[in-house]
């Protein structure tokens, strides 16, 4: 029989508990609580198959900036389709969709930043970033210089190469990770780790560990450092304002690429186009992906320095994905663009939505179970502790009372998810500040039954 939206949410249940894995989730999680099966959206709003409306705090995976339900994307993709829904760009060929997002990118990247590798996603993107520096160095005839420096509890993607460049303990410990050549640095999380010293030396103290690496292996095997301007699955970790300066230095004096991986930061999230330019930094290498379509087709890749592209394409890099430059994901990009562009997100997150939450979002420090509040733009996070003076974490076990705080957002009518025991949030850029005020009203609901 045909499975559909109007199925009994019990089948759609069983069907999806019999027939699909879900990624980073453990079956008894969904039999406690029964998979939501979300069936429409509309601006921020999620449906599920039992009529509850959901205020998206979470922009899907942080990357619906522009919300939900706009037809333009659908007719983009529907007029690429039928005129080319697939061609390659391997050997000697290429299409319009690519051209124009391609330039359309030089122009909005910062200065400097004028080429483009395409990636399905942003896991891909970084897997070509491990390669693209390796084989830039070797080009350059320095192939010693392979090591690959990055954070603990950064996030960058799923497969081999992302999930070894990220620095979470739990991926590492499945499949054999990392692979070799990586190492990884402290997080620059004050709340957690930073004891006495001030946000500002510990900020110091944090990038200073980047040169410590690179004194100890010697900068002529170090390859690259690569940071998301501000750390967001790891739990929205907005750094003291000294570590990016000194990172920068640091990167500068070595001769060090620096990858900056834009991947939930770009396409306005922190308040400009990207992070790296709310955060001063100058990168050699963006990842980009999620809002560069607004999650509407899978597309991800790497804004390349015009240094790396003229010494990698005076070479044959032999790397790309079938779906590198996907002519129908191509012109959804395209199109968000355009919107994002016309309709002025970016700055109306800048100048209005982005303070009025921040605002709003500080205030909730008077709860009793807020330490921190930390926002930059439309992404931020509440660390929950029992002791905000000694900023002492839960006796429970670490992430339980995120998680129940989670559960109690979605039965508030929220997504907002949890991060150990901090709670994160990244709603749609085009979010009204109405519908920022029932986000907090909610999140409010949720914490004080948490408490
Ligand atoms: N890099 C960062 C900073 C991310 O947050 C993510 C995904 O959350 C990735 C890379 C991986 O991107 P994708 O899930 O598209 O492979």
């Amino acid at each position: 029989s045909v499975i559909t939206n109007h199925m009994p949410t019990e089948e759609l249940q069983a069907l999806d508990a019999a027939h699909h894995m879900h990624p980073f989730t453990t079956q008894d999680e969904l039999a406690e609580r029964g998979v939501r099966v979300i069936t429409r959206a509309k601006g921020v709003t999620l449906t599920d198959s039992e009529g509850h409306e959901i205020l998206d705090g979470m922009a899907g995976l942080w990357c619906v900036n522009i919300g939900y339900g706009r037809e333009e994307l659908a007719e983009a993709a529907a007029r690429q389709m039928r005129e080319l829904p697939y061609y390659n760009t391997f050997f000697m060929t290429t299409h319009v969709p690519v051209i124009a997002l391609s330039a359309k990118l030089a122009q909005l990247a910062p200065e400097g930043l004028n080429t483009v590798f395409y990636a399905g996603s942003g896991s891909e993107a970084n897997d070509t970033n491990i390669r693209l520096v390796r084989h830039y160095w070797s080009a350059m005839g320095k192939p010693e210089k392979s090591i690959i420096i990055s954070r603990q509890n950064a996030y960058h993607g799923s497969t081999l190469g992302g999930a070894s460049l990220g620095g979470m303990v739990p991926m590492h410990q499945q499949g054999g990770l990392p692979l070799p050549d990586k190492h990884h640095i402290g997080q620059p999380d004050w709340w957690s780790e930073g004891g006495d010293m001030s946000p500002e030396e510990f900020g110091l103290m944090r990038a200073r560990e980047l040169e410590e690496t690179i004194l100890h292996y010697g900068e002529d095997r170090i390859a690259a450092f690569i940071g998301e301007p501000v750390q967001g699955a790891g739990g929205v970790i907005v750094p003291p304002e000294t570590y990016w300066p000194e990172i920068q230095r640091i990167c500068d004096k070595y001769g060090i690429l620096l990858i900056a991986d834009e991947v939930i930061c770009g396409f306005g999230r922190t308040g400009n186009w990207f992070g790296s330019e709310t955060m001063g930094i100058r990168p050699d290498i963006m990842t980009i992906a999620k809002g560069l379509s607004s999650g509407y087709a899978p597309i991800g890749g790497s804004i390349v320095s015009d240094e790396i592209a003229k010494v990698v394409n005076a070479t044959e890099f032999n790397h790309g994905y079938t779906y590198s430059g996907h002519p129908v994901c191509s012109a959804v990009a395209l199109e968000n663009l355009r919107i994002m562009e016309e309709e002025r997100v970016v700055e109306t997150v800048r100048d209005v939505t982005a303070p009025y939450l921040k605002q709003k979002w500080e205030a909730l420090t008077d709860h009793p179970l807020v330490g921190e509040a930390k926002i930059v733009g439309m992404m931020g996070s509440i660390a929950l502790t029992p002791n905000k003076e000694s900023r002492a974490p839960f006796a429970a076990e670490k992430g339980t009372v995120g998680y129940k705080c989670r559960e109690h957002c979605f039965d508030t009518g929220l997504v907002m998810r949890h991060v150990g025991d901090r709670m994160v949030i990244s709603p749609p850029l085009v979010i009204k500040p109405e519908e920022i005020d029932m986000l907090i009203d909610r999140a409010t609901i949720a914490l004080d039954k948490t408490y």
